[in-house]
């Protein structure tokens, strides 16, 4: 496990990365913004994170998750949910997240507006965009993405905020930005139709700087910040 000295290291080295990458590809100063995946991580690496005014933490598993919110409920962290929804899980995904980034059918979507507590202000949600190339067959194409956003946009207690996708790796930067923006012109016909988004959740640790040259407005980074994960309890 890292030291709480390499954390905040890491943390200041990767918002330098952030926002070099702004500079280079003449982003606006600050339009980025960090989301630290703590997954598989101690709820002791998130106070060390947060220390260093990191307040957005991702997570994926479920149940990890809510241990850990339920341990650190005092702080003032806002959480994403960014791992795969089994559909009959939602309730707690709805009422201890503020963020969902992995929505990719209408069946949980509708399930997160009828389960988000209505004390709550509304939901985050982004569509999880499937880019993947090698099977286009497992990929959603432009038009499923279009009138999933609109189905999505119309359900109450939830707010439509982007996109999100999780691309494979690739040998080069130019390949990886290649598929980043297919993304970002993805979101951008999304906007073309209508509907008012703000958040691009692309890039990890390995491809932050390709995913910030074509747009992302949020970048979700684990090993750069935390050091290798623990592996499945
Ligand atoms: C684990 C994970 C990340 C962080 O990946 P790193 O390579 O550790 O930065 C980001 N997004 C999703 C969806 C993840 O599952």
């Amino acid at each position: 496990m890292p030291t709480n000295i390499a954390i905040k290291e890491n943390i200041a080295q990767t918002r330098e990365r952030i926002t070099a990458a702004e500079k280079k590809f003449n982003r606006a100063a600050g339009s980025v913004s960090l989301l630290a995946v703590s997954k598989r991580q101690p709820a002791s690496a998130i106070l060390t994170a947060l220390e260093q005014q990191q307040f957005h933490f991702g997570e994926n598993y479920l149940q990890e998750a809510l241990d850990k919110i339920d341990a650190l409920q005092e702080q003032p962290i806002i959480w994403h949910y960014i791992g795969a929804i089994q559909s009959n899980k939602t309730g707690p995904i709805a009422t201890y997240f503020d963020w969902v980034h992995s929505v990719s059918s209408l069946k949980v979507a509708k399930r997160l507006s009828t389960q988000r507590p209505k004390t709550l202000s509304d939901l985050n949600i982004c569509l999880q965009f499937n880019v993947s190339e090698e099977d286009s067959k497992s990929g959603t194409t432009l038009e499923e993405l279009c009138t999933l956003a609109a189905d999505v946009a119309a359900l109450p207690h939830i707010k439509l905020r982007g996109l999100m996708a999780i691309p494979q790796k690739t040998e080069t930067f130019e390949q990886q930005r290649a598929i980043f923006h297919t993304v970002q012109q993805a979101q951008q016909h999304l906007i073309d139709a209508g509907h008012p988004l703000d958040t691009l959740s692309l890039g990890m640790s390995a491809d932050l700087e390709a995913a910030i040259a074509e747009g992302s407005t949020m970048v979700r980074i684990g090993t750069a910040i935390f050091g290798p994960r623990k592996t499945a309890p």
